[in-house]
C-alpha cells in the first residue's frame, strides 16, 4: 500500500466552503486531494484507511500560532536546532501545525543566534512535525514602561539598520515585528517594515489611541497580545486597547486562556473585532506541556503554578496555553461556533501571512494539515503535510 495516500472517512469535514456532516478526505503526497460526502466516495483502493463510524469526529484545518516562544522545555531563544525540533514535535498535540518562532528582548548576540538557527532549520523542515512559517520578532524595540517580561536592559529604540542586519541573518524570514509605535520617530521603522513585506504590530506599547491611528496610516496592521502590556481603555483616552477594538484594519492577537484576559474580556474582543480580525495565539513559554515548577524566560526566573507563569515580582510571563484549549475557551467564553474558532485559530493567520494558498483551510490542493477533534474537542490526531504527527493514546 502506498503510505502517502490516506483516506479519512466518516468524519465531519469543516472545509473552506462548507461543513460536510458525514464526509471524507483523501490525501495524496501531503496534499488534500479530494473532500466530499461519504455517499459520493469512489476509488478507495490504494489508500490507507482511517475510519470513524458512529463517533462524531470533526476534521478542522491545522491551527496556526503567530506568537509562541516555547513548549515542552524548549524555547526559540535557546538558539538551537534541538529546541526548535522539540517545539515542532510537541505542537501537533494541541492541533498546531504551523507557527511563527517568536523571539524575545535579549542581547543582540542571543537574538542573532536565534534568527540564524531558525532560518537554517526552516530550510529543511522535517516531516511529521509542525512547520515554522517564519519569525515573530518580539522586541527589543518596545517601551520599557510596558516591558512585562521583556528584560529592560536589552530594550532598544526602533532601529532600521539593526533590523536590516537581522533580517539578512534570518534570510528574510522575519514576518512580524512587535514594536512600540510611539518610540518610532516619524514612523520610519514601521514604514520600512511594511515596504519590505513585514507585518508591523503594536505591542509592549504606551501609545495613545491617536498615536495608533497615526501609525496605521504608515502601515501598522496588527496588535500583539491584546490587553497585555499596553495602554488600556479609558473613556477619555481609549489607549491601544480602544484603538484595537475600533480600528477595523487591525488584526488583533488574543490569548484566550482566561488568565491573560478574563472570559468577559475575550468575549468583548470577539464581539467587537468579529471573526475576521481576531487571531488566537498562545504566547506560550517553555513550561507548556510540563508540570508546575521553576522555569526560565528571557534569562529570568519564572514560576509556574496552576499553569500560570509569573516573574518573581508577579508579572505574567507568557502562558502555558495549548491552542486547542484556546478554541474551546472561545466557544465557552464568547459563544463562538466551530466555524468561527477555525477562522480565528487558523484561516485569518494564513491569510495575513500570505500562506493561504497552502494553509488555513481544508481544500483540495492545500497542505494536508488536518486536526481531528473528538466530541469534547480534544485533539485525537494531527496530520502535518499528510503525515501523522500526533495520535492520542487510547
Ligand atoms: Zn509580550
Ligand atoms: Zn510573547
Amino acid at each position: 500500500m502506498d503510505q502517502s495516500k490516506l483516506l479519512i472517512r466518516n468524519i465531519q469535514v469543516y472545509s473552506a466552503s462548507q461543513t460536510i456532516k458525514q464526509g471524507y478526505i483523501k490525501i495524496n503526497h501531503g496534499k488534500v486531494e479530494e473532500i466530499g460526502p461519504v455517499g459520493s466516495l469512489t476509488q478507495t483502493e490504494g489508500y490507507q484507511l482511517i475510519d470513524f463510524p458512529n463517533q462524531n469526529i470533526k476534521a478542522i484545518p491545522g491551527l496556526i500560532d503567530v506568537h509562541i516562544h516555547g513548549a515542552n522545555g524548549a524555547d526559540v531563544m535557546d538558539g538551537t536546532a534541538a529546541a526548535l525540533e522539540t517545539m515542532c514535535r510537541a505542537l501537533p498535540q494541541e492541533g498546531t501545525t504551523t507557527f511563527l518562532a517568536t523571539t524575545m528582548t535579549q542581547s543582540e548576540e542571543s537574538i542573532e543566534q536565534a534568527l540564524q538557527t531558525t532560518a537554517a532549520y526552516m530550510k529543511a523542515q522535517p516531516q511529521r512535525q509542525a512547520e515554522i512559517a517564519g519569525i515573530h520578532l518580539e522586541g527589543p524595540f518596545v517601551n520599557p514602561k510596558r516591558k512585562g517580561a521583556q528584560p529592560e536592559k536589552y530594550i532598544q529604540k526602533p532601529n532600521i539598520e539593526l533590523f536590516q542586519k537581522w533580517n539578512q541573518l534570518a534570510e528574510h524570514q522575519i514576518k512580524l515585528v512587535t514594536l512600540a509605535p510611539e518610540l518610532d520617530d516619524d514612523h520610519a521603522f514601521t514604514k520600512y517594515l511594511v515596504e519590505h513585506g513585514v507585518i508591523a504590530s503594536a505591542g509592549h506599547t504606551d501609545a495613545t489611541a491617536t498615536e495608533i491611528s497615526e501609525a496605521i496610516e504608515h502601515g501598522l496592521s496588527h496588535i500583539t497580545h491584546l490587553y497585555n502590556q499596553m495602554r488600556g481603555f479609558h473613556h477619555r483616552e481609549p489607549g491601544v486597547v480602544g484603538a484595537a477594538w475600533l480600528q477595523d484594519s487591525l488584526m488583533v492577537e488574543l490569548i484566550a486562556d482566561g488568565i491573560h484576559s478574563t472570559p468577559e474580556a475575550a468575549k468583548i474582543a470577539f464581539d467587537l473585532k468579529g471573526k475576521h480580525r481576531l487571531l488566537l495565539i498562545t504566547d506560550a513559554m517553555r513550561a507548556k506541556c510540563l508540570q508546575d515548577g521553576e522555569y526560565e524566560l528571557g534569562g529570568q526566573k519564572v514560576s509556574v503554578k496552576d499553569q500560570k507563569a509569573t516573574l518573581e515580582d508577579g508579572t505574567i510571563a507568557g502562558s502555558t496555553l495549548q491552542l486547542h484549549n484556546g478554541l474551546k475557551n472561545m466557544i465557552e467564553f464568547a459563544g463562538c461556533t466551530m466555524e468561527e474558532v477555525i477562522q480565528i485559530g487558523s484561516t485569518n493567520a494564513a491569510a495575513e501571512l500570505g500562506i493561504d494558498d497552502r494553509k488555513g483551510s481544508i481544500a483540495a490542493g492545500k497542505d494536508a494539515d488536518i486536526v481531528l477533534l473528538n466530541e469534547e474537542n480534544n485533539v485525537l490526531l494531527t496530520l502535518c503535510r499528510g503525515e501523522v504527527a500526533y495520535e492520542r493514546k487510547a
